[in-house]
């Protein structure tokens, strides 16, 4: 009496599927989740395709100048190191900046 279990009944695989299944649910901030945490993601890292939520786009995120691109604090400091970067929140103050300096050279 010899039952050949497919591979599919395999309880790994089956936990697989499940955690599979939950990822695609809810995709998780990828970042937060390496500190402990839990966070919707909303965005996703053009460098490394790790799930990013709100918080960590803005805060933790920055921006490479000489790419004109933005990536997770990770790969900026990886990729981009040489590169001129800054955060996107040192960013927007810089644009809101040249724009009030523009705003009042009009005048
Ligand atoms: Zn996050
Ligand atoms: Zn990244
Ligand atoms: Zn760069």
């Amino acid at each position: 009496m010899t039952s050949s279990p497919s591979l599919l009944d395999h309880p790994l695989v089956e936990e697989l599927l499940q955690r599979q299944h939950e990822e695609q649910r809810s995709r998780l901030c990828g970042q937060c989740a390496e500190r402990g945490g839990q966070a919707a993601a909303s965005g996703t890292c053009t460098e490394c395709s790790t799930d990013l939520c709100n918080v960590c786009i803005q805060t933790f995120d920055n921006y490479c100048d000489t790419c004109n691109t933005l990536g997770c604090g990770e790969c900026i400091l990886s990729a981009h190191r040489s590169h001129q970067s800054c955060t996107l929140l040192a960013k927007d103050a810089e644009v809101k900046e040249t724009l009030k300096t523009r705003l009042a050279g009009m005048r």
